[in-house]
């Protein structure tokens, strides 16, 4: 019995030995680098990565040869750099290696390869106006850093892609990349979108001042605030002058000296002067294909009083965010604290807008959507940080853009008078609501829920109300501030609110 069964081993040990032996020994692994499906075009390169048995010749694609890294037995890389005219149609990439002994073995790379020709431009359409472009191919817990929002219906030229992520050509010399699902592919037959700008129209009405600009198709676009003098740039990708006028009809408030510069043959750049140090937000946006500037003004009073001021709970519903020892939930702790900012706000005559009354669960875009209608002066999004070390305490602010780090700094001037310890306040932070460029806003990140000390103070009711005060004053102050700046530290070219 034992014996018959071992001979039946045997045998089928020595069936499978040809079927299992050669790919094991010889290929361990063979990918693309990076591991993701991918869409190259002529220039760029591809790259690959083979761990096999050492001293083997290994070629891939065309027949190119993989180096064995000097120091690395048995890892090959390889580099080819896409020729016009090459061509793969979403295949997987092949490859050979041949063993010192001469045994040979080919292995297949699990991710593909779609070579896009010049010839047929690949083209796609943002689907949303809360669409985005990432700078590149990051990712962490906040997403990709992103450039900006566009409008819908914005016309793309992909070039490239990576996995979810599609390359865009906005110019020459200027890439960025989109969420596959930010878009939808165009049928071929497309022209690469370029337009000749028209004329200008400058107007304000009763609330806002505004910058038209027209052209023949939605152009992908990217915008900033800078400073010395206050002034927003707005770069059109694939636009070239033919801006012959800029008509600045009555009425403008916001809005000072306004012109363009073609910063490249397909680049077009439009600079509009800000007449207040303080900019109070943009918003970008096509009406059919003229590209419209909305510029907000200051609020008419420069206090609480009658100012619109958005205050949002982060997380709720089925995200918690953060956990506390004691079991407490970050949704419920925000809550508690924007419910007294809500009192704090009334009480001292703003108007409040909440994102959320209750224990909603409500994605970041649903925030961002219900801002844009609520058209707040400012916006306050309260958080509880958290962190892997208990040691980890205090209280932090976050803005995203310059222009709106004077809310943030008044904030965390305010935050740290409860005697929290300082965190910092923290610029450029890529968070969705600190994204939005149609008014200022900062997050708060209270205090740290992970550690004891603070854990205590946020579930304290006493202590919740006087961050919610703080946070008031912090508000108070910004504004405050903004008056004494005013028209005086644009003409001196003073610098914003420390
Ligand atoms: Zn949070």
């Amino acid at each position: 019995m034992i014996q018959f069964f071992f001979s039946r081993l045997l045998l089928l040990l020595l069936w499978m030995l040809p079927l299992l032996a050669p790919a094991q020994q010889l290929i361990e692994s063979a990918t693309l680098v990076p591991a993701a499906d991918q869409w190259l075009q002529p220039g760029d390169r591809l790259q690959v990565r083979l761990k096999g048995r050492p001293g083997s010749q290994v070629t891939f694609y065309r027949g190119q040869q993989l180096t064995e890294l000097p120091g690395q037995r048995g890892t090959y890389q390889g580099t080819y750099v896409v020729q016009p005219g090459d061509t793969l149609r979403n295949r997987p990439i092949t490859f050979q290696l041949v063993a010192a002994d001469s045994t040979r073995a080919t292995a297949v790379s699990k991710n593909r390869i779609r070579l896009l020709s010049p010839n047929e431009p690949q083209l796609a359409q943002t689907t949303s106006n809360l669409s985005y472009l990432n700078y590149g191919l990051g990712e962490d817990r906040l997403g990709g850093a992103k450039t900006g929002y566009l409008d819908s219906a914005v016309v793309l030229h992909l070039t490239g892609r990576v996995g979810n992520l599609y390359r865009v050509q906005l110019a020459a010399t200027q890439t960025a990349w989109i969420p596959q699902d930010q878009v939808r592919l165009l049928p071929p037959g497309g022209f690469v979108p370029t337009s000749l700008t028209g004329s200008w129209d400058v107007r304000g009405d009763s609330l806002t001042d505004y910058v038209r600009v027209p052209l023949t198709a939605r152009l992908p676009y990217r915008s900033q605030i800078l400073s010395h003098p206050t002034r927003l740039e707005v770069d059109i990708f694939g636009a070239t002058s033919n801006t012959n006028w800029i008509t600045q009809r009555d009425g403008l408030q916001a809005l000072g000296d306004v012109h363009y510069e073609q910063v490249a043959p397909d680049v077009f750049r439009l600079v509009l002067l800000l007449k207040h140090v303080q900019s109070w937000g943009y918003h970008i946006g096509y009406k059919g294909n003229t590209l419209e500037v909305q510029v907000r003004r200051p609020p008419a009073k420069l206090r609480l009083r009658g100012l619109v001021v958005a205050v949002d709970a982060g997380h709720g519903g089925t995200n918690v965010g953060a956990t506390g020892s004691t079991g407490t939930h970050e949704k419920d702790l925000t809550l508690a604290i924007a419910r007294q900012l809500q009192q704090e706000l009334e009480r001292r005559g703003a108007r409040v807008v909440m994102t959320r009354t209750d224990d909603a669960s409500l994605e970041i875009s649903d925030r961002v959507r219900q801002l844009r209608r609520a058209r707040p002066h400012l916006l306050v999004s309260i958080h509880v940080n958290s962190s892997g070390s208990a040691a980890t305490q205090g209280t932090s602010t976050y803005y995203r853009y310059v222009a709106f780090r004077p809310l943030s700094a008044a904030l965390y001037a305010q935050m740290r008078r409860t005697g929290l310890r300082g965190a910092g306040n923290v610029g450029s932070f890529n968070f969705g609501l600190n994204g939005p460029t149609e008014y200022p806003n900062a997050l708060v990140e209270t205090a740290f829920v992970s550690n004891p000390d603070d854990e205590k103070r946020l579930l304290d009711p006493a202590f919740q109300r006087e961050m919610a005060t703080r946070m008031a004053e912090g508000i108070r102050d910004f504004v405050r501030g903004t008056r004494a700046k005013g028209l005086k530290g644009w003409l001196l070219g003073k610098p914003a609110l420390q």
